[in-house]
């Protein structure tokens, strides 16, 4: 049986001021949830989002991690660094850090790895463009983004979390159908299962692209979706948290 995990991508937004009620909302609604929640703030949040959610049940992280442990790396934060602030997750290739900064595949399989090597949860985003899918290349654009990751992980694919980010549906207020997003997560299951049948059982496959609280509900119905990475709506306390009941 997977946990359905809800986690928040607040990408570059936030304030301590707006952070403060925020955080104090989802704590304060977060119990008695049956989905895992966490958080990807901002790197300089992390110690604010440490102290607020510390014994809430909410775990919390990053939105990137450097591929290097340390030294002449100006603008790098390392894992270790991510450790530091009890993070358990962090995002990897995301589509944003993909596109505006070039990530490769298999840059973000070796940040995936170094994740891993530190204790940290990597979320590992996949996913095709519009362009890609109108050509019909939607599997395998998926299948290669996964290839490198799933050859570097190794052994350790079983604590990974792999995101299904269309592109496309990435704060546009698009969203795939429930059917679209489960063909994908179907055939991301069964990638994984060629490389480790057992992990792919175990392993959380979660649906990324304006899930929003109406429309959570029937995405996450899907057998192989295993919860959300929520961009816009994790924003609000409340919203974040409707989703989070819907799982
Ligand atoms: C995201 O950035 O990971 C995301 C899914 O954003 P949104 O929910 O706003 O589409």
């Amino acid at each position: 049986m997977r946990t359905p995990l809800i986690a928040g991508n607040w990408k570059m937004n936030g304030s301590l001021a707006s952070n403060a009620g925020l955080l104090g909302g989802i704590r304060a609604g977060a119990a008695g949830l049956s989905a895992e929640l966490a958080v990807c703030v901002p790197a300089p949040y992390l110690a604010q989002t440490q102290s607020a959610l510390t014994s809430s049940g909410v775990n919390w992280g990053a939105q990137d991690v450097s591929v290097h442990d340390g030294g002449a790396y100006t603008g790098e934060v390392s894992a270790a660094m991510l450790c530091d602030f009890g993070c358990r997750y962090v995002i990897v290739g995301h589509s944003e850090r993909r596109s505006y900064h070039g990530e490769t595949d298999e840059l973000v399989a070796q940040k995936a790895v170094r994740a891993i090597a530190a204790g940290l949860v990597p979320i590992v985003c996949v996913g095709e463009t519009l362009e890609q899918r109108e050509q019909g290349a939607t599997n395998a654009v998926v299948a290669r983004q996964l290839q490198p990751v799933l050859a570097a992980v190794g052994a350790d694919l079983a604590n990974v979390v792999i995101a299904y980010e269309p592109v496309w549906a990435i704060g546009t207020g698009k969203t795939a159908t429930p059917e679209m997003a489960q063909q994908v997560h179907e055939l991301i299951r069964a990638t994984l299962a060629q490389a480790d049948a057992a992990a792919a059982t175990t392993v959380r496959i979660l649906y990324g692209g304006s899930m929003k609280p109406d429309n959570a509900g029937e995405l996450l119905a899907k057998p192989d979706i295993d919860g959300g990475l929520i961009g816009g709506a994790s924003l609000k306390a409340a919203d974040f948290l409707a989703i989070a009941k819907s799982a």
